[in-house]
């Protein structure tokens, strides 16, 4: 007879995690996920020095089950959560109601940031122009540019986000293939700030599997936007995903360990060799840039144009 391989229950639901290829229950399991978040959390250092802490979440599992795990390993620290509206129809509103309950329901407070409202565009606008092959890249630059400048304006000096080991793995991929180093190395667990008006980063779920996340939230049956975003369909990150299960089911753990080869033998290579970008302020917008314009900024001038001459 089926049983958990913890504590023996044979009550379902149990879940068999393809990292272990153990059955465990929901309560067996809750435990050894809140362990293994908290044990990276301090593996990394990631809240040493802190002193503000916010929480990017979308309303996915994977940031709720960050949220969520917060409160129940860390029961100390204090933390705000920001979220984005990006105004996506069918997804957006739905993410932004599934946040605002739990910060409810939690006595969490929220800073919520409505693109359309703010800047005139949503991503949804950029489906019919020249950004229509590359959404989700546009949309990252909009999410990490707004998240990071969100945080800076409101005091706080660290942004935990709800990246984990399938994300991660992916960027790496296609970093790796397309060569882009400078990026190679700025893809860590703590991202440590280079300049006053970039808050500290960090990924607590790193070490976590899209599987793991799923079963937390539903073990500890957490409301999350369960509709997928429309705008993902026959993306290029989705294939690549698909991509790298299939490699880990021919060589188990690969994710884990492609992530351990990074962290441990590549980045301290990358860190002697590949000077921190040298930045400087925005024409614009006078946040930290690479170029004259931040990309962000050129971004918005080129969507105001089409929303315009609409
Ligand atoms: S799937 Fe792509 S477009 Fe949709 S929210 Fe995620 S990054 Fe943005
Ligand atoms: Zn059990
Ligand atoms: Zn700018």
């Amino acid at each position: 007879m089926e049983q958990c391989s913890r504590c023996k229950t044979t009550e379902k639901p149990l879940f068999r995690l393809k990292i272990t290829g153990r059955l465990i229950c929901p309560s067996c399991f809750i435990k050894y996920y809140e362990k293994k978040v908290k044990n990276t959390v301090l593996k990394y250092g990631m809240l040493k020095d802190v002193r503000k802490l916010a929480l990017a979440v979308s309303g996915g599992k994977d940031s709720l089950a960050l949220a969520r795990v917060f409160l129940e390993a860390f029961p100390k620290i204090k933390f705000t959560i920001i979220h984005l509206n990006l105004g996506i129809p069918n997804y957006s509103d739905e993410c932004q109601g599934v946040v605002e309950r739990f910060c409810r329901e939690n006595s969490i407070e929220l800073i919520l940031y409505d693109l359309k409202n703010r800047n005139g565009y949503s991503i949804y606008d950029f489906v019919d122009g020249p950004f229509s092959k590359r959404l989700c890249g546009v949309c990252g630059i909009v999410k990490r540019y707004l998240m990071n400048k969100i945080a800076f304006e409101n005091g706080f000096d660290t942004l935990a986000t709800g990246h984990n080991l399938d994300d991660t793995v992916e960027v790496l991929f296609n970093l790796y293939i397309n060569g882009r180093i400078d990026e190679v190395a700025r893809i860590r667990p703590v991202l440590s700030s280079v300049n006053p008006r970039i808050v500290k980063k960090i990924k607590p779920l790193i070490e976590m599997t899209d599987e793991e996340d799923l079963y937390y939230v539903i073990s500890r049956k957490i409301d999350y936007a369960s509709s997928e975003c429309p705008l993902v369909k026959g993306s290029r990150m989705i294939k690549r995903k698909k991509l790298i299960l299939k490699i880990e089911e021919e060589i188990p753990h690969f994710k884990y360990l492609l992530l351990k080869t990074h962290i441990k033998r590549f980045l301290p290579i990358l860190e002697e060799y590949v000077p921190p970008p040298s930045l400087r302020e925005c024409e614009k917008c006078g946040m930290p840039s690479v170029d004259l314009i931040c990309s962000f900024c050129k971004l918005s001038s080129r969507i105001e144009r089409l929303v315009e001459s609409n």
